[in-house]
């Protein structure tokens, strides 16, 4: 199918009349936009969209800004949909418990309405400081080996299309097709007023933080990660262990409540303080690089055996956005016995080594694998049959060399089975990857568009900015 150009103005404001500079939380991308709106009542959104409408300028939304790649950025109209946060309970229908939540609330918020009533999401991104508008835009995911995303856990959305019109869809009246286009959208189908979410009764879980020689997790990955309910695992750069985090369901009574723990909140900053600190001298100093990963490693809650709260199994590190770190993550189908799981590790093991050798220190923060079931949604990373393992490396933010080591890393993992970035990340810098994009997202980029333009959401295409055009348009 074709889409249309945007037939729309670029912005000539000079600097001095535009708003403030807008960064990301990971201060890689940002942007000067005309205006930046921070609305709190719908009415004010009809206004803005009329305006743009008439002028015909671009739109972008944003909620936390902790995107690392360039979603948000816009030169015409930014608006922030904080304002936008009441979360409430739908105990309706009996069968299927359901929260709805404005885009503006943070999943903090949300964890503690759900805590107050019992309930649980049954999967989370670990950051509570993040919004809901962000993390079902962009299809974020937890971890876990029978959970998809949180984008999969959408039962409905409401949202004014371009056009200043309201939508409400809803699974069961709506088609699969358009669902699945709806519930991970990027913010190309308009602008999100809140989302509604499958959740389940809360449930206790025995979480378990070990350190574990390399050897033994990669010969025993498959098992370990297939018996558990959930199974993380990190690998802080020159050390010889990994930290293997998993929890299973219990029913064994609760042990510890690190979430109401004030000392448990106070070591967390503290850790996280120590650590920025420890990465600045990284940066300063990066042939430390190696002691400094070693230390920090002992300094992660990497030993613990707990009867916790399921909630607090999946939001187990507090204050992690103390220190501002760059992030490269791809998604890809796992196969028999794992063995591309433990190349794409191995890619890493590699990779740091061989810098090392020439004393450079690009990386220093963790390398970050997880498991989860396949997406349904069409623009996910994890869409398809098969189980999908998602695996990250993080390194404080602009440390020297870090994008030509994330970029040879990142096209090494592309090269993996139905291999995709994930949206939010950083990902603009891998070789080749908006081919790579385009070429592995394919059929699902044309029925993701047919939606949107059946549905007349944008006819324009308002919403789409820079870098999104380089794929949908
Ligand atoms: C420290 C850290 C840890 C992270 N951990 C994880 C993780 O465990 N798993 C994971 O998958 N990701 C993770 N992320 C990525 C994060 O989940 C995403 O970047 C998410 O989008 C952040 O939410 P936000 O509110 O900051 O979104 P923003 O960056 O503000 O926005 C993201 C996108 O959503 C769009 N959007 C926002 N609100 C609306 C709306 N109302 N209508 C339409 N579009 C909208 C924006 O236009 C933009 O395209 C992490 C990020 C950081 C910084």
């Amino acid at each position: 199918m074709t889409t249309t150009a945007p037939q729309t103005r670029s912005d000539t404001l000079p600097d001095h009349l535009r708003a403030p500079l807008w960064q990301n939380w990971g201060k890689t991308t940002e942007c000067r936009p005309a205006y930046f709106f921070q609305p709190a009542h719908v009415d004010d959104l009809y206004r803005i969209l009329a305006y743009a409408a008439e002028k015909r300028r671009k739109i972008r939304l944003v909620t936390s800004g902790h995107s690392w790649s360039a979603l948000v950025p816009t030169d015409s109209i930014l608006i922030s949909m904080n304002h936008f946060d009441q979360v409430t309970m739908d105990l309706s229908d009996s069968a299927q418990p359901r929260v709805v939540i404005g885009v503006g609330a943070t999943v903090r918020a949300v964890n503690d309405v759900l805590e107050k009533h019992g309930f649980a999401l049954p999967l989370n991104v670990v950051l509570e400081s993040v919004r809901f508008g962000g993390l079902i835009a962009t299809g974020s995911h937890g971890s876990g080996w029978h959970n998809a995303t949180l984008s999969d856990l959408v039962h409905a959305i409401d949202l004014i299309s371009a056009t200043g019109e309201l939508h409400h869809f809803e699974q069961g009246i709506h088609s699969d097709e358009v669902m699945n286009a709806v519930r991970l959208n990027l913010g190309m189908f308009g602008i999100m007023l809140q989302v509604t979410l499958n959740i389940q009764k809360s449930w206790h879980v025995r979480a378990q933080d070990r350190r574990v020689p390399i050897p033994e997790v990669l010969n025993n990955l498959e098992e370990l990660v297939c018996t558990h309910d959930n199974l993380d695992l990190f690998w802080w750069p020159f050390t010889d262990r990994m930290w293997v985090k998993s929890w299973q369901r219990t029913d064994a009574p609760i042990t510890a409540k690190p979430r109401a723990s004030a000392l448990d909140r106070w070591s967390a900053a503290l850790t996280s303080r120590m650590y920025r600190e420890a990465l600045r001298l990284a940066h300063h100093v990066p042939t430390l690089t190696p002691l400094i990963c070693r230390t920090m490693f002992l300094a992660t809650p990497s030993v613990r055996d707990q009867v916790v709260q399921l909630v607090e199994a999946i939001h187990y590190r507090r204050s992690i956005e103390v220190a501002t770190m760059g992030c490269v993550e791809v998604a890809f189908k796992i196969n028999a016995g794992f063995a591309n799981v433990k190349d794409a590790i191995q890619t890493v093991f590699e990779r740091t080594k061989a810098y090392a050798a020439r004393h450079h220190h690009p990386f220093n923060v963790t390398m970050n694998v997880r498991f989860i079931d396949h997406s349904q949604c069409l623009l996910s990373p994890a869409y398809g049959e098969g189980h999908t393992c998602y695996i990250e490396i993080l390194s404080r933010t602009y440390q020297k060399d870090w994008f030509t080591f994330s970029g040879e890393i990142g096209a090494e993992w592309l090269k993996l089975p139905q291999a995709r970035p994930h949206w939010a990340k950083e990902y603009r810098h891998i070789p080749g990857v908006t081919e790579h994009l385009k070429r592995t997202f394919g059929e699902n980029i044309t029925r993701f568009n047919k939606v949107k333009q059946a549905l007349g959401l944008d006819p324009d295409n308002l919403f789409v900015n820079d870098l999104l055009g380089e794929v949908f348009l």
